[in-house]
């Protein structure tokens, strides 16, 4: 477990006041001039040794992707940083908790990672639902103005930097980087064709940086902690410590900071009370938010979770949302929702994601219910397959994905309920099963 002197979000519980009189107390805002000092080449070069990787989901190394903005800005197109608050991924709830209890980590890892970035100005773009997070986070960066720690020579560096909140509508596709960047033009919220990634052509077509909540706001402590301590933790591939959020089926769900790489067994028994009824009752887990597949309990039980020890049990950390199913849960219905999640939030751009979603969420209510054939399984797994890749953007592979989990590993469920329901003869399944 890790020790409390290793959190870097000690106040995620929101036990002291999110203000920046507690904050300062909590070590935020402790010389930032001076970190700025170490130039800004050398801030990248520290997150790059750190080994951190994104904290939104891809896990794409943070370093290097603050390394690929200009590094002399033209007048006319100026860099800049976008930070993804726009946390709808079900199962997340990790930047909520910042937000509302951690306000000044962000926005201190916001002007020091747009400074390493050559950037003026930062974007916090937080989903509409997030209202009173919203109003922490405008107070909050008021609070920074006011005290001159952001905006004209920021925090006494002789860098100015300007913080921007911006407040989101409600629709899930704008977290994808490139809806985001289209909605925040003031455009409707639709993802645009990658490459160009937004470090070539982001922001109103300028050099841009979209980094979610807990990439940034780890940012401080990492430089004045050092890139060895934050890489103490985890392996190799795998560093450092990271939010976890833990729903559904275990004794006490909670959102919990701990190394990368720790088993589920750990993290369920160390932070959660272990699972509702005892081992025995562990169905199955979504362990990364619900875009991941699900995993089998026997499969994820010792399963680090890290980005390759979900990725070896199929599966991946996404955000870290842990979603725990026990047997009390109907896996197929658990999945048909999921699927009208993503059929409801597709933009309608392209026609695999448009059409689809809604395909296969229609097909995965008849197998809920069991009004089906057999062989619409095969057929429903073939149209995973003709929509994972082939859309703009990753909402296509996130409706795809769930399911194919659940044919991968509770296909005999799915018979189950076909055979059932027309009076078939479950007698050889049984059998077979035993
Ligand atoms: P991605 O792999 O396409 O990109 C990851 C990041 O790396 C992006 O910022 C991208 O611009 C950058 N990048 C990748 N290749 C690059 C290159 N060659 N040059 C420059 N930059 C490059 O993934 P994505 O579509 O941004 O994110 C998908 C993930 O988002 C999923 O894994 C899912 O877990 C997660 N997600 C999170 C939420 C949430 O609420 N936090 C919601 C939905 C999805
Ligand atoms: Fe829109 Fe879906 Fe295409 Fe993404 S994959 S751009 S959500 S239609």
């Amino acid at each position: 477990m890790l020790a409390d002197k290793d959190r870097i979000f000690t106040n995620v519980y929101g036990f002291q006041p999110w203000n920046l009189e507690a904050a300062l107390k909590r070590g935020d805002w402790d010389n930032t001039k001076a970190l700025m000092a170490l130039g800004q080449d050398a801030i990248i070069d520290v997150i790059k040794a750190s080994g951190l990787r994104g904290r939104g989901g891809a896990g794409f190394p943070t370093g290097t992707k603050w390394s690929f903005m200009p590094k002399e800005p033209k007048p006319d197109r100026p860099n800049f940083l976008v930070i993804n608050a726009d946390e709808s991924e079900p199962g997340s709830c990790k930047d909520r908790e910042i937000i509302r209890h951690d306000p000044h980590k962000l926005i201190e890892g916001a002007l020091i990672a747009g400074y390493a970035m050559r950037a003026r100005a930062a974007y916090i773009y937080i989903r509409g639902e997030y209202i009173r997070e919203a109003e922490t986070l405008f107070a909050a960066v008021a609070e920074a103005y006011d005290k001159g720690l952001i905006g004209k020579n920021a925090s006494g560096s002789g860098y100015d930097f300007d913080v921007f909140v911006h407040r989101g509508a409600g629709a899930y596709i704008c977290g994808e980087e490139t809806a985001m960047l289209e909605s925040l033009e003031g455009k409707k919220g639709q993802p645009r064709l990658k490459p160009p990634f937004p470090a070539g052509a982001g922001l109103y077509g300028c050099p841009t940086t979209v980094n979610n909540v807990e990439s940034i706001a780890v940012a401080p402590t990492i430089l004045r902690r050092g890139a060895a301590w934050f890489s103490s933790f985890g392996r190799e591939n795998n560093k450092g410590t990271k939010l976890y959020q833990i729903s559904g089926h275990v004794n006490k769900p909670c959102v919990v900071e701990d190394a990368m790489g720790l088993s589920f067994r750990e993290l369920i028994e160390t932070h959660c009370g272990g699972i509702r009824g005892g081992w025995d009752n562990l169905l199955a887990v979504i362990p990364g938010g619900s875009s991941v597949p699900l995993v089998p309990a026997k499969d994820i039980i010792d399963a680090p979770m890290d980005f390759d020890g979900l990725k070896a049990v199929g599966s991946g950390l996404g955000t870290a949302a842990v979603i725990v199913m026990d047997k009390s849960t109907d896996i197929v219905r658990a999945i048909s929702r999921i699927s009208y999640f993503y059929k409801h939030e597709s933009c309608g751009q392209c026609t695999p994601c448009r059409e689809g979603t809604g395909w296969m969420w229609r097909v995965m209510e008849r197998l809920r219910t069991g009004d089906a054939d057999i062989a619409e399984i095969d057929t429903l797994q073939q149209v995973t397959k003709q929509v994972e890749g082939h859309t703009i953007c990753a909402l296509g592979d996130a409706a795809a994905w769930p399911i194919q989990g659940l044919i991968r590993h509770f296909r005999p469920e799915i018979e189950r309920r076909i055979i059932e329901r027309s009076g078939g003869d479950l007698a050889p399944m049984q059998e077979a099963a035993e």
